[in-house]
Parts: structure tokens; sequence; C-alpha cells
């Protein structure tokens, strides 16, 4: 795609892959070995075997992932964890916790109810009548629990922790407390600062920051290993896939393997800090033209507004849908809201065109 261009698919998922990642996609759909393409390599070939070694130490360079932490590749999406993440720590805890901050934190709660009792910690507070926000001075880690659950950013309410949370000690919550924290990070991970050395399990779907629909990852601390119950099922169980390589049944080597070029993406375009810069600088904007616009609201106090999945509505019937029109006839996709909230919604994952985010600002500029 040329630096200039403007056309931009905002789905939140399966979302937009950078330009360079899809023309290697193509080149491996040819081959990946001599006579051999990515769609055909065999889970137990060499080959497939260094590209989850190389996406591993990737991943665990870009974020300096500490070595008593397991990187696994899973199947079954983030959903799969909702069940997979009770199934191998709860042990014998009578309960765990779930921050309730948006539609995926209680969906992730509801599935995991099935196995213990769920404590609700209230994440989201109103402010003057109508701004929502989780600002994080008013709840704590419940460390009486099994784990304290939290989704750090809501793909769909356009909500966020703020990031200090998520890395740093001096944050109003300490998440490096007792009980492990785990993290649902799949709207989120290789967008934002995080220090893994402060949670237990971090887990997130690939098809929005890290490449296509097929691949979970999972990292896993390693005391968290040997609580698995019973009658996990097989490909649920974490220490399994640590023990096989996460080679266990047929791997979706597809999904890995562009997972590996996402990383590798980051890596050569500055890093998790780059990834930041821009984010920050395509929320900015949109944001901007938001807030600037008489007739368009995005609910959201300023600290808790996604950088990352950018919603807003409008009072006055018809106009959404026409922005929606236009921009659509501008060559910008993929924007209307989700099922359940309407309205429209920008997701800007890593390799989103500023200039891509500009035109949109533009179309709500001129939005009547
Ligand atoms: N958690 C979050 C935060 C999500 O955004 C999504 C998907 N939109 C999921 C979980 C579910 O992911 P999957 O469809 O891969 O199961």
């Amino acid at each position: 795609m040329p630096p200039n261009h403007s056309d931009y698919y905002f789905g939140a998922g399966p979302a937009s892959l950078p330009p360079a990642v899809k023309q290697q996609i193509c080149a491996a759909i040819d081959h990946v070995t001599p006579g051999v393409s990515i769609l055909e390599l065999s889970h137990r070939s060499e080959t497939f075997a260094n590209i989850l070694n190389q996406a591993r130490c990737l991943l665990r360079s870009l974020y300096a992932i500490p070595d008593n932490y397991h990187i696994l590749f899973m199947q079954g999406g983030a959903s799969s964890q909702f069940d997979a993440v009770p199934l191998n720590i709860l042990g014998d805890a009578r309960h765990a916790s779930y921050l309730d901050t948006g539609l995926w934190s209680r969906k992730a709660a509801r599935l995991a109810a099935k196995y213990t009792r769920i404590k609700i910690i209230a994440g989201l507070e109103q402010k003057n009548n109508k701004l929502r926000s989780i600002d994080a001075q008013h709840w704590r880690v419940d460390q009486a629990g099994a784990y304290f659950h939290i989704t750090p950013n809501e793909t769909v309410d356009g909500i966020a922790l703020p990031e200090a949370v998520l890395s740093d000690t001096t944050a109003p919550v300490d998440v490096s407390a007792e009980a492990p924290v785990v993290a649902d990070m799949t709207s989120c991970l290789l967008m934002r600062k995080v220090d893994f050395s402060r949670y237990g399990i971090v887990y997130a779907g690939a098809q929005k920051t890290l490449g296509i629909a097929g691949v979970t990852i999972v990292i896993v601390r390693d005391d968290l290993l040997h609580r698995a119950a019973e009658q996990i099922p097989h490909l649920y169980r974490y220490d399994l896939h640590v023990r096989e390589n996460s080679i266990v049944n047929t791997a979706p080597v597809f999904a890995c393997y562009v997972t590996g070029l996402m990383l590798e993406w980051v890596h050569k375009n500055g890093g998790i800090e780059a990834m930041r810069t821009q984010a920050k600088k395509r929320a900015d904007l949109l944001y901007a033209a938001i807030d600037a616009h008489p007739l368009l609201q995005n609910n959201i106090d300023r600290a808790s507004r996604s950088p990352i999945n950018v919603v807003f509505n409008a009072e006055r019937a018809g106009l959404i849908e026409k922005l929606l029109r236009n921009a659509q006839a501008a060559g910008l996709s993929g924007l209307a809201g989700h099922r359940l909230a309407g309205g429209v919604r920008a997701s800007m994952y890593n390799g989103a065109p500023v200039a891509a985010v500009e035109k949109l600002a533009g179309l709500i500029a001129e939005l009547t």
C-alpha cells in the first residue's frame, strides 16, 4: 500500500492485516519450502517447529516476558479460554473473581460460572449521569479467589483499563498481588505496554492484533500448570501444550505462520513503543473529531476510552447511516457498530494508516 493510501477496512476482527504481511502470505501460499505451500505444511515438520519457535522468541523479546512463562499456541479462539482458564487453575478454590467492564468480561464470567462461584467486581462507574469510566480507583484485586480475571480492552464497548494498571507497579491497583491475575488481551496484545511479571495468564485470540482466526496465544506462568481439573478436555490442558510444544494434535499451521509474520512486522516497525505511539495518534485524531461534532457522542470518560476500538453514536435518526454511506463511498468500510451496540465502531489495530483515520475524521467534520 503506498504511504498516503487512505482506503481502509476498520473491521473489529477478523481485522485488516498490514499489506506487507499479506504479500508475504501470498508468497507462502505458493511455497514455503520447495514444492510445499504453507497451506500444506506438516505440523510435524522442522519448518513448522522453526516457525513456532521464532514466533515465541519474538513475542518474548517484544515484551521481555520472563523465562518462567510459557507461550502456547492453542485453538478454539479466545472464547475457549473462558472454559480453559477455570478448568486449568481453579484447583480447590471456592470462588474466582471477574472485573466487570463490558460485554466480553461478562461473557467470560458467565461461562466460568459453570465451574465455581463467580464473584463479580463492578469495574464500571457512571460519572455526571452519563460518562462511563473504569479509572481503577474503585476496585481492588480480590485476593481470596482462585484468580482475578480482567479484560483490559473491551472490544464492543470501546472502554479500556488505564495502561498503568497493565504495566506500572505504582498504579492504584496492584495486579501483581497474590491471586493470579488473568487477562483477556484479545484486542490489545502488541498495542499496549504490559509487564508480564504481574500476570498469571494472558490470552488473546489472534484475529485482531496477531494475525488471523484459528490460533489463540496463551502465556501462562509456570507455577499455574499443576492445578488442572481431572476431567479437563485433553486439548485444553496447558501442561500438555507445554510438554508437546503446542503440537498436541494437528496445529493451525497457517494461522501460526501469520502470527509469526505479524510479530516480525511489529518488531521491524519499532516494537511495542512505536505501536503505542501510532495508536495514540489515531485515537487522538478520531476522538477530537467526535468531540467537536455537536450531534455525535462517545459516552466514555477520556481516561477510559479505548485507543483501539472507538465507538460513537448520534441522537438524530439517520445520521449514522449517512456517515456509514459516505465512508463506504470514500473507501472506508467495516465501520458499523457491533450488532448489540449499534452506532459506529472504528477498530484501529496495528498497521491502521493514520491517513485513513484522517479521512474518517474529515467525513465526521463535514457530517450534517
Ligand atoms: N475476548 C475479547 C476481548 C474479544 O474481543 C473477543 C472477540 N471479539 C473474544 C474474547 C472472543 O474471541 P473468539 O471469537 O476468538 O472466541
